[in-house]
């Protein structure tokens, strides 16, 4: 756990690489924190006694008590000035010398080097590539930005450091105000599991926000975050989700992004609330900093116009709240404080004479009512209304209510005093009722982050030495592509699989087929065919008598297609009936920042061609395997659509779990499918599997030493 309290609140900080230089950094730099920190501010420059009327040192090793660095220096001088500053015990530093891993192989060794002496002395090192760092709690400016920022209950983080002197300038101008803000630069040693994980422990943080173009180590984001979210809300702009874009990050700050599938399934795993840009990303702040979280769904509208009122009736549609329908009282109460040609049901229409009065009333009235959990107020300009009497009215009904409130002033230079008093007072303020509804819905979105329950990933009772056997069995044949030759994995894993054999002789074919009993299935076994039934490779239905002549067509088709094809055979299956069930499939991928994925989808053809599909980070809990199934479109046809039967969902949702503990067990599975996983309401089969595995990664021939105690009782992880 790191401990970044010193970065934050540092009392001496040596600047080094300081000068006067016109339009140098260095001087930036300085003349940002002479400006800003309560501290002291010791300038490191061995070519100069003298800058800024103070003393100038030599080393960082000279300064006394000095507790931060911040570097400025040209690249090949980084690591000396940081190994001086570890020798000297400094322990916390910020480099923003550019020149490191976005530049080319010799940058990125530095970046190596860089990591190194910050690991020998232990030292948190923000950067390198980073545009500063911003505290205002010690009113300290460590950037060479323009501006700095105002106090605030907000921090942010910013993979971009552009982004940051973008932001700081945009928020001078709005009255927005920040506690922390880092630009994380290169990420070379700190990252942004390390951010959350600190602002997440800071009491003074009510708000967690962050650019970023990719993530370090997704699994490691993933524990951390869900525990801050629990208390602190978390908002992200997640930049590089397309192709295009995605290649764009890559050549940006050096940063390889993962699949946008895995980033899209971990962000929400760890409980972050995902946004599209930046202005979602500070609507989201505003509103999460400034208003307490509603305890239901139900909005309350309360307007001066009837068409702003149905844009905000639309926009509570589209999210996931709802128009509150109002208690009896309520109604009753309205229609008495109200003309009568007032709508007194929701949205309520106080009629464009309203004073403020009027508007006040009906709005303590709407705030009353228990199915009531948030409102809008929405002011069009009157005559009759003042938009600042308005605010102040506005801000005692949240106060004396405790229920969250979003304003839409639709005017222009005549709201800015009113827009003043709300967002001093915390309460968020928009041209567009829209937006002040998905702010509230913001709201409600982080509320059922909150609540949501951890529930650890079971750990299920496996014949884990078996199912290695298999993966040594793959490493002995010197293949990396495996088959139905390999469904014991999936039983080792219980999960159920129809009787079957491979065989190598129509004789034995014959024999397996007897044993099964009634028709079989029979299909091409070979690493060489991925898609048997493409090349006619596998026959469902198979009475008893013709096993024989079917083994022979399937070889002779196997030959045909592919004749230097590794043939293993042909696998005789047991035939499911098929007839109410749903072709599904379940696999398995992994990425490089979250590691193992597992999906769900709608399988057999469709997957292709539908692509219904939803994906988790492993390992999958029982309450995450539940919500995969229901984040498909085809989740109706599971569920007993057209007079159906429901699906055994249960075996699903256990089928998700054992896989998603096969591939975390072994990490040689690189890729695996199961399609189709034939669900009926009875039970959940697989009837194919294909994978690919790491030929460096497969376990030998040798038993684990503690083989005879992989099997363990059930347990929670
Ligand atoms: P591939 O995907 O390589 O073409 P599969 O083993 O998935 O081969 O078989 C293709 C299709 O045949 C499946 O989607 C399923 O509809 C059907 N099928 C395969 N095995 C069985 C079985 N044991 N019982 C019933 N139908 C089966
Ligand atoms: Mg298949």
């Amino acid at each position: 756990m790191v401990d970044l309290t010193t970065l934050f609140g540092p009392e001496c900080v040596a600047v080094v690489g300081a000068t006067d230089r016109e339009g140098s950094v260095g001087r930036a730099v300085m003349q940002n924190m002479l400006d800003s920190f309560e501290g002291r501010v010791v300038p490191v420059n061995p070519s100069r006694d003298e800058l800024f009327d103070r003393r100038c040192y030599d080393s960082v090793a000279d300064v006394p008590d000095a507790d931060l660095v911040v570097v400025a220096v040209p690249p090949d001088a980084v690591i000396d000035v940081l190994r001086e500053s570890g020798e000297a015990g400094v322990r916390d530093a910020v480099v923003i010398t550019a020149g490191f891993g976005e530049a080319g192989n010799e940058g990125a060794a530095r970046e190596r080097e860089l990591a190194e002496v910050a690991a020998e002395y232990d030292m948190n090192v923000v950067g390198p590539n980073s545009v500063g760092v911003i505290s205002t709690p010690v009113g300290m400016n460590a950037t060479f930005a323009p501006l700095g920022a105002e106090p605030g209950n907000v921090s942010f983080m910013s993979q971009s450091g552009a982004f940051v002197t973008a932001v700081l300038d945009w928020a001078a101008d709005r009255e927005v105000g920040f506690r922390d803000i880092v630009s994380l630069g290169n990420k070379a040693v700190l990252d942004e599991s390390d951010f959350v994980e600190h602002w997440g422990r800071d009491e003074e943080t009510d708000v967690v926000l962050g650019y970023l173009e990719g993530i370090e180590d997704g699994r490691s984001f993933i524990d951390t975050a869900r525990t801050v979210t629990d208390d602190t809300p978390v908002v992200l702009v997640k930049s590089g989700r397309t192709e295009a874009g995605a290649h764009a990050a890559a050549s940006h700050t050096g940063a390889i992004a993962g699949s946008e599938a895995a980033y899209e399934a971990g962000l929400d795993q760890a409980g972050v609330l995902r946004v599209e840009g930046v202005q979602e990303l500070f609507d989201y702040a505003a509103i999460l900093a400034g208003q307490p979280v509603p305890d239901s769904d139900g909005v309350a509208i309360v307007t001066n116009a009837g068409g702003p009122g149905v844009m905000a009736t639309d926009a509570v549609g589209d999210s996931g709240l709802s128009l509150a329908s109002f208690a009896e009282g309520t109604v009753g109460a309205l229609s008495e404080a109200l003309p009568d040609n007032a709508n007194v049901y929701n949205p309520i229409d106080v009629i464009g004479d309203a004073p403020v009065d009027r508007f006040a009333e009906a709005l303590d009235v709407a705030l009353a009512d228990p199915n009531v959990g948030s409102a809008v107020v929405i002011a069009c300009p009157t005559a009759t209304l003042s938009f600042e009497a308005l605010a102040e009215a506005v801000v005692d009904a949240g106060e004396a209510h405790g229920k969250p409130l979003a304003v839409s002033l639709m005017g222009g230079s005549s709201t800015r005093e009113a827009g003043r008093t709300l967002s001093g007072a915390g309460v968020p303020t928009y041209f567009d009722p829209a937006r002040a509804v998905r702010s509230l819905d913001a709201l409600r979105e982080y509320r059922e982050i909150r609540d949501a329950e951890y529930t650890a990933p079971r750990e299920f009772d496996v014949d884990r030495e078996h199912a290695r056997e298999v993966l040594a069995d793959a490493g002995r044949r010197g293949t990396t592509r495996l088959g139905v030759e390999a469904m014991d994995l999936l039983s080792a894993y219980g999960i159920p699989i129809p009787e079957g054999e491979v065989v190598d002789s129509p004789a034995d074919a014959e024999r397996v087929a007897e044993g099964i009993g009634g028709d079989v299935v029979m299909k091409i076994v070979s690493p060489d065919i991925l898609h048997k039934s493409d090349i006619g490779g596998v026959k469902v239905g198979v009475p008893s008598e013709e096993v024989r002549d079917a083994y022979e067509d399937l070889i002779t088709r196997a030959r045909r297609y592919q004749p230097d094809a590794d043939l293993l055979g042909v696998q005789v299956q047991e035939l499911l009936d098929t007839s109410n069930g749903v072709e599904t499939i379940v696999g398995t991928n992994r990425d490089p920042q979250f590691g193992p994925l597992v999906l769900f989808g709608l399988g057999g053809v469709f997957v292709e061609v539908l692509e219904d599909t939803t994906v988790r980070v492993a390992p999958v809990a029982e309450p995450e395997a539940r919500e995969m199934i229901e984040g498909i479109r085809a989740t109706p046809l599971l569920r007993g659509a057209r007079g159906r039967d429901p699906v055994d969902e249960g075996s699903v949702v256990e089928t998700i779990q054992r896989l998603s503990q096969l591939v975390t067990d072994f990490p040689a599975i690189l890729e695996l499918d199961v399609n189709p996983l034939v669900v009926t309401p009875e039970s959940a089969t697989a009837v194919d599997v294909r994978l690919t595995v790491d030929p460096e990664k497969l376990p030998g021939p040798e038993p684990e030493p503690d083989a005879d105690t992989t099997e363990t009782t059930e347990t929670q992880r």
